[in-house]
């Protein structure tokens, strides 16, 4: 059950985002289908009027769309939710995976006002080829952002993570004067986390075809930044050691204690 925040003043307005997204308020894992739920997939808004909540739901452009009682929801005005209605994220209720069989969609729920969405239908009734690809999902899956690793870096422990999140993540130990330790198994570790290229590779041959051009676009965005995070905290890092080399050379001791450097 996800109880959704309810709303005590008629200026207000809260919202939900549903999504796979870790900023979302409720995050659906993809474990059934990939690239099923977009990251920012739909939001429910509970807003008072005449001294009631009100729920509406809108679809956020997502790639599969969002569906209430198999119906289509727009993307723009998106629609009011009046309690007791399926609503399906993703695909509608009964999905058709891409060999042509159905599935129940694991992402429907149960839509109650003032109490939330109640996960509805059975999820063993997953899509029949998933089990190798939920595998390789889980093994190539940052357990910092929760979402699929890019610029991917390793630990000694062999996880891996994103270059972006593993080199913030070892930058805040390392400024708190604390021990570096493994996000996911906090295993000590010494040296910086070492890029990865080949678990990269690995996820262009198996997961990139699979992929919407949506979510190609989105991912490259995501590896441009994680690169260009990286290459900025590399060039301030030389900067420091230059300016420490710089420092301890004696021309510099000799100006700043105002000495006249040797012939
Ligand atoms: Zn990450
Ligand atoms: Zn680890």
């Amino acid at each position: 059950m996800f109880q959704l925040p309810t709303c005590d003043d008629d200026a207000q307005e809260v919202q939900s985002i549903i999504g796979r997204s870790v900023a979302s308020n409720l995050r659906l894992p993809e474990r059934h289908k990939p690239f099923m739920i977009s990251r920012k997939h739909a939001t429910i808004t509970c807003l008072r009027a005449n001294g009631r909540n009100v729920y509406t739901i809108v679809d956020n452009e997502s790639t599969n769309g969002t569906f209430v009682e198999d119906v289509n929801i727009p993307s723009v005005g998106g629609r009011v939710l009046a309690g007791d209605e399926i609503v399906s994220f993703g695909g509608p209720r009964t999905c058709i995976d891409r060999d042509g069989l159905k599935f129940d969609n694991p992402y429907q729920f149960r839509f109650i006002i003032s109490r939330g969405l109640a996960q509805v239908g059975s999820t063993s009734d997953a899509p029949v080829n998933c089990a190798s690809t939920r595998c390789i999902d889980e093994i190539l899956q940052c357990s910092v952002c929760h979402d699929a690793v890019v610029d991917a870096h390793v630990l000694p422990c062999s996880h891996n993570f994103c270059g972006e999140c593993i080199l913030k993540w070892h930058d805040t130990l390392k400024n708190k004067n604390q021990g570096t330790t493994c996000p996911n198994c906090r295993a000590p570790y010494a040296a910086e986390p070492t890029p990865n290229p080949s678990l990269d590779k690995l996820y262009e041959l198996t997961v990139q075809p699979r992929m919407p051009l949506r979510e190609r676009r989105s991912r490259d965005d995501r590896v441009a930044k994680s690169v260009r995070a990286r290459n900025a905290r590399d060039k301030k890092k030389m900067c420091k050691r230059l300016l420490r080399s710089a420092l301890m050379s004696p021309d510099i001791v000799n100006l700043l204690v105002g000495r006249q450097a040797p012939a």
